[in-house]
């Protein structure tokens, strides 16, 4: 059996981007620790795009490839722009991201990312962890586990954003090339919250995707259906050649489980609680932790968890998306609210976790106050069912 410093189970976001940050931080040195990612894909398509706010004052992630200063919301034909000249919507793509990642991570010594294995299971034993794979048995030290997350009775996400997109190319532009359409046509019906999201990726290059807050890890059944609306509108002759197509779900509001073991075996990802609750953002809080994590195991040879949100953040988090699920008629309305009576950098902030104690208020003092109050004095089932750990995410 193969012995190992750190398994990184699943060669994703998170995975990769830990295998990345450890080898960039070793570059150059005799560090002899071994790190294997194992992941069951065989090669990487361009699967998916990561998109974020970047903040005045942060360094850029050098893998952006578009960025927008302006970004707008709409609802029945009223809209919501904003401009700014300190924040930006940035996106990263998915090729761009495994390509850098993965160059990375091959010429680093001691690392191996095992494409084509799935780990069956893992078991705690005297030296650390056996990890049972389809190309066999290895024993780590530590365990990264980015593996996704199941939603177990008792531990459902209280919303699901499921979404469904196209990357097209148009002879005519189908919108202004200088804004990001963030959640546009805003709407509810009978499979939840609704809404378009538009990015122009250059001249005649359109991200096109149907979104949607739905109930159930599978509510996006209704998506194509509805990107083909979206495509119609947006494109009535139909002259557009698909590129790439993406699709996902994201779940909103997830308790991480219990770990399976209290040292060494953590999880990350959106199995870690990446995922911020409210939005569905999940990239650049990969990659902080990501960091962090990295270089942790150089200094001291352990791993560690995604971070806490802090005690207000969660609550607002958690309420906001009770609201959305037990009022999801209101979800428009709340969501045009926010957006209008807010500054475009208090939102960045907002969206980004760096909201000051100020911009926390606007955010409170945008919405009203009735739903918020009825679903705050509502049993919190979903939130009270697992308690957060401390040091968990
Ligand atoms: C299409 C899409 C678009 C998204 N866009 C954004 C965005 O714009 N902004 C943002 O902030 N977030 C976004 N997210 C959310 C989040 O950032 C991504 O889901 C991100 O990829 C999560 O990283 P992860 O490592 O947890 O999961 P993944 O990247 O999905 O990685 C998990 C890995 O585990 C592997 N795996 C599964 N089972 C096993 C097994 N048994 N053994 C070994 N490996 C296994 C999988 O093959 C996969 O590679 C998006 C999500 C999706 C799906």
């Amino acid at each position: 059996m193969k012995t190992i410093d750190l398994a990184i189970i699943g060669g994703g976001c998170a995975g990769l981007s830990l295998a990345r940050d450890i080898a960039l931080s070793l570059e150059g040195k005799q560090d002899g620790r071994e790190v294997t990612v194992f992941e069951p894909r065989t090669h990487y398509e361009n699967d998916r795009t990561w998109c974020f706010w970047s903040l005045q004052g942060e360094a850029e992630d050098p893998l952006v490839r578009c960025r927008w200063n302006s970004w707008q919301f709409s609802r029945n034909g009223e809209t919501v722009l904003h401009r700014s000249s300190q924040s930006r919507y940035c996106l990263v793509s998915g090729a761009d991201f495994y390509a850098n990642a993965i160059t990375t991570i091959e010429r680093a010594d001691g690392f191996d990312l095992r494409l084509g294995v799935q780990v069956k299971s893992v078991e705690s034993c005297a030296d650390g962890f056996r990890v049972v794979t389809t190309d066999g048995d290895y024993l780590a030290r530590r365990i990264v586990d980015t593996r996704p997350p199941t939603y177990p009775k008792g531990n459902e996400a209280v919303l699901y954003q499921a979404f469904e997109g196209i990357e097209i190319e148009t002879p005519h532009e189908i919108g202004d090339l200088e804004i990001a359409n963030l959640m546009t046509q805003m709407h509810t019906d009978e499979d939840g919250f609704g809404f378009d999201y538009i990015l122009p990726l250059g001249s005649g290059q359109w991200l096109v995707e149907a979104t949607l807050f739905g109930f159930e890890p599978g509510c996006g059944s209704r998506l194509s259906e509805k990107l083909q609306s979206c495509l119609n509108r947006l494109v009535p002759d139909g002259d557009f050649r698909c590129l790439r197509t993406e699709k996902g779900m994201i779940p909103m509001g997830y308790r991480n489980p219990k770990p399976e073991s209290d040292t060494g075996w953590v999880k990350a990802g959106t199995a870690g609680g990446a995922v911020r609750a409210a939005s569905g953002y999940a990239y650049r809080r990969i990659q902080r932790w990501s960091r962090e994590c990295a270089r942790q195991f150089i200094e001291s040879g352990e791993v560690s968890r995604h971070p806490e949100d802090s005690w207000p953040r969660r609550k607002m988090d958690f309420l906001f998306l009770r609201v959305l699920r037990s009022e999801p008629q209101l979800a428009p309305e709340l969501f045009y609210r926010l957006t209008s009576r807010i500054t475009p950098d208090a939102m960045a902030r907002f969206m980004m976790d760096r909201a000051s104690v100020l911009d926390l208020f606007a955010v409170m003092w945008s919405l009203p106050k009735m739903p918020f109050l009825r679903n705050l004095l509502k049993r919190d089932h979903r939130a009270r069912r697992l308690p957060l750990q401390k040091g968990a995410a």
